[in-house]
């Protein structure tokens, strides 16, 4: 088992569908980014305090309007969470720097198709608009 705990069976729990739907419901803290096609926020567990952050991309391709989203949602500490906030400009290597390995749930929404979601590990900011 990894050492690092993050969350309760409220805000993290194990299967990833069930964890996006439990992330959905948790009040946002903070927004650090809020373009339409790149946004960064961090979210708060109000039952076990911990924190979120989660990063949306969207690719525009112009053919039509469904175009493909992408979410990635981590656990991150209070001293994560504080550095994100003065990360500023320098926003997405922050991002990257993150705890690579840590847990992660990523949700995707490949054009024509259904949204999933899955676990995954860190954040990789992928292309958007
Ligand atoms: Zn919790």
């Amino acid at each position: 088992m990894n050492a690092e705990t993050f969350g309760c069976n409220r805000c993290w729990p194990p299967w990833a569908s069930a964890a996006w739907e439990a992330f959905l419901a948790l009040s946002v803290e903070a927004e650090l980014v809020d373009e339409s096609h790149f946004a960064v926020a961090i979210r708060a567990c109000a039952a076990c305090g911990q924190r979120f952050v989660i990063v949306f991309t969207e690719l525009i391709d112009w053919a039509d309007g469904e175009d493909p989203q992408d979410w990635t949602v981590l656990p991150i500490t209070a001293a994560e969470a504080a550095a994100l906030v003065k990360a500023g400009a320098a926003i997405v290597p922050a991002l990257a720097a993150l705890a690579p390995r840590r847990r992660s749930l990523r949700r995707e929404f490949p054009k024509g198709r259904r949204p999933r979601a899955h676990w995954d590990s860190g954040i990789s900011v992928g292309p958007h608009d």
